[in-house]
């Protein structure tokens, strides 16, 4: 990669949390229909982040970003940094045909959907006040995106700032001709920007869920679908055939268990229910023992990973 990403993109928790969730218990349509908005979104900005690959190392590059202004807070997809343009890009995943009918979209079934032209100018004027806020200044230009190459708009006016899939390539290509010195400025801003970014609760949008709802036993880390044991060491998805040694599955599910119920202790007991394809407990102590620290409670004990060790 010889572009200077600043900030990558990474699976959203919120996405994590979701996939588990959905194949320990039923989500409501509601919840599955955002659940799949989010691997939809995801999938797009995958497919744009590759083409901004294709930019010369002079530009600056930041991923998913969650700000406020103006006592709102607002989220970019991506900027693209030169000292005098900040682009500023929304990116759409949106599958199949659209129509606009004043000002308003629809699918060709009559759905009304987000008009994607009003988030940009949202996320453009916060961008904006925000850059004041900070005291820098410098143009900005914004983009929605449309990724997906089986999308298509009727009656979309000329003069909006889309960019269809199409015209990537040659969007990538013109802003490339270009290639912007980085100054203090830049530098300045992406450390200050950087300083003032927002983190998301990614609990904040779940639905409610307790330990005793959700079905027990090891994932698959390909498909998400249960797995068996097949012999000693190995366990095999029956779904998507993956198949899997026993002690990354055991350490993968201690990784879910802890991301659902942060609060809730790692023990050789909670553990071993978690996975439940066991018969007896040495293989989760065994593996436990090996990954974790044992750590002594008066009368309890219970394990940490390494890392979070290393954080006190
Ligand atoms: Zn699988």
């Amino acid at each position: 990669m010889c572009i200077m990403l600043i900030k990558p993109r990474y699976e959203p928790i919120e996405l994590k949390l979701l996939r588990f969730l959905n194949m320990r218990m039923n989500l409501s349509p509601k919840e599955a229909g955002y659940l799949l908005n989010l691997e939809k979104g995801l999938e797009g900005e995958s497919v744009f982040d590759k083409w901004l690959e294709g930019l010369s190392n002079s530009w600056l590059i930041m991923n998913d970003l969650l700000l406020e202004a103006n006592n709102s807070t607002f989220q970019i997809d991506s900027i693209v940094i030169s000292p005098d343009t900040i682009y500023l890009f929304e990116i759409k995943n949106y599958e199949g045909d659209f129509y606009i009918k004043d000002d308003k979209w629809f699918t060709i079934s009559g759905k009304e959907i987000k008009n994607p032209l009003l988030q940009l100018k949202r996320a453009e004027s916060l961008f904006r006040r925000l850059l004041q806020d900070l005291r820098f200044s410098f143009s900005i230009e914004g983009y929605v995106v449309f990724v997906n190459p089986n999308f298509f708009v009727y009656q979309a006016p000329l003069n909006l700032p889309f960019i269809f899939p199409n015209q990537i390539q040659r969007f990538i290509k013109n802003i490339n001709l270009r290639s912007p010195k980085q100054t203090t400025k830049t530098t300045r801003f992406v450390e200050i920007l950087s300083s003032v970014l927002l983190k998301e609760n990614p609990y904040n949008n779940l639905p409610q869920y307790t330990y005793e709802q959700l079905q027990k036993g090891i994932t698959c880390s390909r498909c998400y679908a249960f797995v068996t044991r097949i012999n000693r060491d190995n366990l095999l998805c029956k779904k998507c055939r993956k198949t899997e040694k026993i002690e990354s599955a055991v350490l993968q599910s201690i990784e879910e268990y802890q991301l659902l119920f942060p609060d809730k202790m790692i023990t050789t007991n909670s553990i071993y229910e978690w996975c439940s394809i066991f018969e007896s407990k040495k293989t989760i102590r065994r593996i436990l023992r090996k990954h974790f620290l044992l750590m002594k409670h008066g009368q309890s004990a219970y394990f940490e990973s390494p890392q979070d060790k290393g954080d006190i």
